[in-house]
């Protein structure tokens, strides 16, 4: 079943999700929940969607990044953003760890905040500690465009937005982006938008 998204201004996107008990990560209702928001991310489309989203405050979201989805963006774009193919994979409790090292700058949407995309620094590489569908412990460790997927949605479980990380000065609706600045270098798009590097 796909499920409504719900939009910013929806207190349930500002609040800490709870996390999840081993019971309740096995039972009925948390796995048709699991297939219910793998229909609805691939619906949308998207890569990624915490539970916050569709209007439940837990510790869960899921992530795909399928070769379908990078069909639009030209093979020097996947490069820059080190963007490869993610299964489809579910991370519950998740603790994130930021390596060291400088963040990484590219436009950044949710399908939360429907229509618009900005700028959003994220560390370039990440480590998390998580329980998956079954409840087993998993441990990952990802870099780009994987690495941003992942700081996004754990980003969702505890209310935070990428709105709050944004430079707001590069904000732009999705036609504005393919128009104006799909393909340009981050410092040209500060550049043409008198948005000074932070
Ligand atoms: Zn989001």
């Amino acid at each position: 079943m796909i499920l409504p998204i719900v939009q910013a201004g929806d207190p349930v996107l500002r609040a800490p999700a709870r996390p999840l008990s081993l019971d309740e990560i096995q039972s009925t209702a948390i796995q048709q929940l699991i297939a219910d928001m793998r229909e609805t991310m691939r619906a949308a489309p998207g890569v990624g969607l915490a539970a916050p989203q569709i209007g439940l405050g837990l510790q869960l979201a899921v992530i795909e990044d399928a070769l379908e989805y990078q069909a639009n963006a030209t093979p020097d774009e996947l490069a820059e953003r080190e963007r490869e193919v993610v299964p489809f994979s579910v991370i519950i409790n998740p603790v994130l760890t930021l390596e060291p090292g400088a963040p990484v700058e590219f436009f950044e949407g949710c399908l939360s905040v429907d229509g618009w995309m900005a700028l959003v620094p994220r560390a370039a590489a990440v480590r998390v500690e998580a329980l998956d569908e079954n409840g087993r412990d998993v441990r990952l460790t990802a870099r780009g465009w994987h690495a941003r997927i992942l700081q996004h949605e754990i980003d969702h479980l505890h209310g935070t937005l990428c709105v709050d990380r944004m430079d707001p000065r590069t904000l732009s609706s999705h036609p504005n982006y393919s128009k104006f600045w799909r393909g340009h270098t981050v410092a040209d798009v500060r550049a043409a938008l008198h948005a000074p590097p932070r």
